[in-house]
């Protein structure tokens, strides 16, 4: 059984005390049959991991560089992100693909830092709306998967897919039930592949794009949906914490 996976994806929004304030309304009411995490911009985090602390709410960062210290202008590393207790951390989210050019090459090598250092890899895949319509979603979805290396990711709790399609990233228009779970589906028969069926079986996928309350109960009760990753609902505690409960529902 994969416990569902509901995080906050906060982009580069809000500022410290409304971090604070976030954090801390979210803090106060989050289940425990869900996992749930938040990813503040860099400059938070610190003020957001006091906000939390004692609460279960796993404190997530939104990029990474892959490199464990040195000479690297503005670059932040994964050993300072775990320094300030963060657990997960986003690589390969389609903003710093295909707005920051972002190539495959070096998501790969960010996703491998992250989980290497003992935290929770986000690996985010997802095609844009010209590769759907090219019949070309997952053929994109399998060589974005094909970017994670089997023999350096062996635990499958710290691995977990992010299904972001770019057309329905902050467009409000998202995947219905059906395409969401054919691609979670194809991702975990990809991984069944590359590595095994245990291994897939325990993976967890997330589904992100345009997922608010009145969309949650639908998407996350699809077969191979395990949560999801939000944006713009993440802003507001009350919609976060109402995706939140019907993750905790289906539960
Ligand atoms: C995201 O960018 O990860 C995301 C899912 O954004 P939104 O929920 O706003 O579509």
């Amino acid at each position: 059984m994969r416990t569902k996976f509901i995080a906050g994806h906060w982009k580069m929004n809000l500022t410290k005390t409304s971090s604070i304030e976030l954090a801390r309304s979210i803090a106060k009411a989050i289940p425990n049959n869900v996992d749930v995490g938040i990813a503040p911009p860099f400059v938070y985090i610190d003020a957001v991991a006091s906000a939390i602390s004692g609460s279960k709410i796993l404190l997530g960062a939104q990029d990474v560089f892959y490199e464990s210290g040195g000479a690297f202008t503005g670059e932040i590393c994964v050993p300072m992100l775990k320094d300030l207790g963060v657990r997960f951390c986003l690589s390969g989210h389609s903003e710093r693909r295909h707005i920051l050019n972002e190539p495959p090459e070096l998501v790969s090598k960010k996703t491998h830092a992250i989980y290497s250092a003992g935290l929770i890899a986000i690996h985010c895949v997802g095609e844009t709306l010209e590769q759907r319509d090219s019949n070309q979603t997952l053929n994109v979805i399998r060589a974005q998967l094909q970017e994670l290396k089997p023999e350096i990711i062996t635990d499958p709790a710290r691995l977990v897919i992010a299904y972001e399609p770019v057309w329905a990233i902050g467009t409000g228009r998202v995947a219905t039930e059906q395409q969401a779970q054919e691609v979670h589906a194809f991702i975990r028969q990809t991984i069944a592949q590359m590595w095994n069926p245990d291994f897939a079986s325990r993976v967890r996928i997330q589904y992100g794009g345009s997922l608010k309350p009145e969309n949650a109960k639908g998407l996350l009760s699809q077969p191979d949906v395990d949560g999801g990753l939000i944006g713009g609902a993440s802003l507001k505690a009350d919609s976060f914490l109402s995706i939140v409960k019907a993750a905790a529902e289906l539960s």
